[in-house]
């Protein structure tokens, strides 16, 4: 992950690719470091850290996530996700590295050339602390 650009943008793109992966809760266990994908920074893909804490219900897609701590997340250092949002970091993972060489392949290409940190609106947090893809926020599941 590359340092922080001097500017950022909010650019608001499709992602077709996170609301049909195929991933299962018990594809993750405690302990394991993870990233949430938020969009692009120096022809790199960008997303915050953070560490699995413990099993959680995820409210707004009425499944089984993952409670996370992201140790610079300020007041918002945890957070309950959908395992379809996280991505393995820490080990060579095959099923998380195909979303994320596809992840890259849709998004790098649209903002070549582009310097700055852009963040594609995919997630917002819900007051009760729970991370939500857009395309999870209307109909709910
Ligand atoms: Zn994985």
């Amino acid at each position: 992950m590359p340092d922080t650009p001097p500017t950022s943008a909010f650019a608001p793109t499709p992602d077709p690719l996170t609301p049909e992966r195929d991933i299962t809760h018990a594809h993750f266990r405690a302990g394991d470091t993870v990233v949430v994908l938020k969009g692009v920074a120096g022809n790199e893909l960008w997303g915050d850290a953070m560490r699995l804490v413990a099993p959680s219900w995820h409210t707004p897609t009425d499944e089984n996530g993952w409670r996370l701590r992201n140790a610079t997340g300020g007041a918002r250092s945890y957070v309950t996700a959908h395992p379809r949002y996280l991505v393995h970091l820490a080990r060579r993972c095959p099923d998380c590295l195909i979303y994320l060489r596809a992840m890259e392949d849709a998004l790098l290409p649209r903002y070549a050339g582009r310097n700055e940190l852009i963040n594609c609106g995919w997630y917002t947090t819900t007051a009760l602390g729970e991370l939500v893809h857009i395309a999870d926020v209307r109909g709910g599941r």
